[in-house]
């Protein structure tokens, strides 16, 4: 089994219940459990500013699932909640991202792990410290909460 954190985000329709919502459906996954889940908070959009505000949280699962497997079930639960894939980086009823998989380093053109904007993200380092502040990351040896406080210097 892995520990691997999430990042969620929405920021379409009812943001709130569209992350219960979800974490609802990961909670389903086979072989997977969730154990900590973040408070929201909200945030302003990156990239393109014209749209609503987000709520990111994050949470921390048990999988029996490998990285790739759980990116496409997450992928298949954003797309049952009805996220439309239009724009990078545009609204979205529900975003999860896979910040953390135990202290596996991935690079390839569909996952990258860690999570390559992670650490210049308050929005996911913020929920992140808040359920796990030692949780490593595992290439800058840093844990999470010693990510926040240094994007906060
Ligand atoms: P950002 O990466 O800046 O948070 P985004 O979440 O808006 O952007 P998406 O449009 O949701 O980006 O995803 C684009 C692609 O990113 C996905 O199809 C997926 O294959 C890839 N990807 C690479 N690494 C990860 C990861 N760690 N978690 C989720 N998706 C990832
Ligand atoms: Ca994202
Ligand atoms: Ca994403």
């Amino acid at each position: 089994m892995a520990r691997v954190f999430i990042g969620i985000g929405s920021n379409v329709g009812d943001r709130a219940a569209n992350i219960a919502a979800a974490l609802g459906r990961v909670g389903e996954l086979p072989r997977t459990r969730v154990l900590k889940i973040s408070s929201l908070i909200e945030t302003e959009p990156v990239g393109q500013t014209n749209q609503g505000k987000f709520l990111n949280g994050a949470a921390e699962l048990d999988t029996g699932l490998d990285p790739a497997d759980l990116l496409c079930e997450l992928q298949q639960i954003e797309d049952k909640l009805g996220r439309v894939r239009t724009e990078h980086w545009g609204p979205r009823t529900i975003d999860l991202d896979v910040l953390l998989y135990d202290d596996r380093v991935i690079d390839t053109p569909e996952l990258k792990v860690p999570h390559p904007l992670m650490e210049g993200r308050e929005f996911v380092l913020m929920p992140l410290a808040e359920i796990a502040p030692d949780v490593v990351h595992p290439t800058t040896g840093k844990t999470a909460a010693g990510l926040l406080d240094a994007l906060r210097s």
